[in-house]
């Protein structure tokens, strides 16, 4: 039986971003921010945060949240290899030096453990990324950084409206940074949010964004890029903000679906879940072990023969790339990045995911792999 295309993430674009990005484009402010400053207003509200700055991407705000707590050249920031690259990337981007250190095999955010031994006189930062949806350690991070006097700033491009203890994913860190790419739980194609309580960092972002440009018109305050965004996409965005509740809901309902079918297979390890978080499924990522008859490769053969979109998040550690083997890494250094980068498979999980799409994807992995 060929069955219709399950994809793995799809935007969701209503009637109703359409008619906001119409109602945008006839006012002809399309540059003007009233909607950027709403967005930016809704994503104080949702992260308990003072301040929030938008840009044009969650690389862009990586990138200035780094810059503007004071990160720079010789400085070293201890973050995951198990990520996507923009993480590493922005530390780059800030002349900084991104510092690994392996992932808890449990949860597959930043193991504390190996933070101590990582940190030097130069090292200035944590950048901890709350991948999937999981919120990043955040109690036994804190301790390390109170005890050496380090910056926290979590990525949170996965975790938008997560939460560790109740305490929401943004809030957690001296920054958090947040992307509405296409593929994020909500999104209005390329969008970044930081966020933060630390108002000089606050007020060089927004004040730099435009390329850096002093609150004085043509004076100019720092080197620095076009971070500006539009009108056009904070208008989706706004749509998008007031169904975070529904969309996450049903995502939640989805991946629990996944687990009482899945959970008693014992070659698949599905999402280990803190129980005092609050989840997003962003990914719902499962990993197929030695146990199973067949490799992740012929796994996801398997759901390609059946119409069964499927990710790999992410197939290579980020130390294994030839810009951060430059700074001496190499395979081996972090045994468990590199174990789950051949190990994880991510299903289809997002809002577009219905139940009857579940049964289907469960039987089929059921049916074909023992
Ligand atoms: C998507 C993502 C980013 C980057 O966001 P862009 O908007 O694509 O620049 C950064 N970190 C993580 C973990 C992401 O998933």
């Amino acid at each position: 039986m060929v069955s219709n295309i399950i994809h793995l993430s799809k935007p969701i674009i209503w009637q109703e971003e359409i008619d906001a990005v119409i109602e945008v484009m006839k006012s002809w402010n399309i540059i003007q921010w009233p909607e950027v400053e709403k967005l930016e207003k809704s994503f104080c509200d949702i992260t308990w945060c003072k301040y929030a700055v938008a840009m044009n991407s969650g690389t862009a705000v990586l990138h200035a949240a780094l810059y503007w707590l004071n990160i720079w050249k010789w400085d070293e920031v201890i973050c995951p290899p198990f990520t996507f690259v923009a993480t590493a990337n922005a530390i780059l981007m800030a002349w900084a030096k991104p510092v690994f250190c392996d992932i808890d095999e449990k949860d597959y955010t930043i193991d504390p453990q190996y933070i101590e031994r990582a940190i030097t006189p130069n090292t200035k930062a944590i950048l901890a990324v709350s991948l999937y949806w999981q919120p990043f350690k955040y109690n036994e991070i804190k301790k390390i950084s109170d005890k050496y006097n380090l910056k926290i700033i979590e990525d949170g491009a996965q975790s938008i409206w997560a939460s560790y203890n109740n305490m929401p994913s943004g809030w957690l860190g001296d920054a958090g940074t947040f992307s509405l790419y296409a593929t994020k739980n909500i999104h209005c194609a390329e969008w970044g949010v930081m966020v933060t309580d630390n108002e000089e960092c606050y007020l060089k972002a927004r004040m730099l964004r435009h390329h850096g440009q002093s609150e004085e018109r043509y004076i100019y305050y720092d080197l620095w890029y076009n971070y500006r965004l539009t009108d056009i996409h904070a208008a989706i965005a706004n749509i998008q903000v007031k169904r975070l509740d529904k969309i996450n809901e049903l995502r939640i309902r989805n991946a629990e679906i996944y687990d009482t079918w899945l959970k008693n297979l014992k070659w698949l390890i599905i999402p280990y879940r803190h129980e005092a978080n609050k989840h997003v499924y962003h990914q719902y990522t499962i990993r197929i072990t030695e146990e199973c008859s067949i490799n992740r490769e012929e796994f996801a053969k398997v759901l390609e023969n059946n119409n069964i979109w499927y990710g790999i998040y992410y197939p290579n550690p980020l130390h294994l790339h030839y810009h951060f083997i430059n700074l001496w890494y190499k395979e081996w250094d972090f045994l468990v990045s590199e174990r789950l980068a051949k190990e994880v498979i991510s299903l289809p999980v997002g809002p577009h995911v219905t139940e009857e799409n579940i049964h289907f994807i469960t039987d089929v992995i059921k049916e074909h792999v023992q």
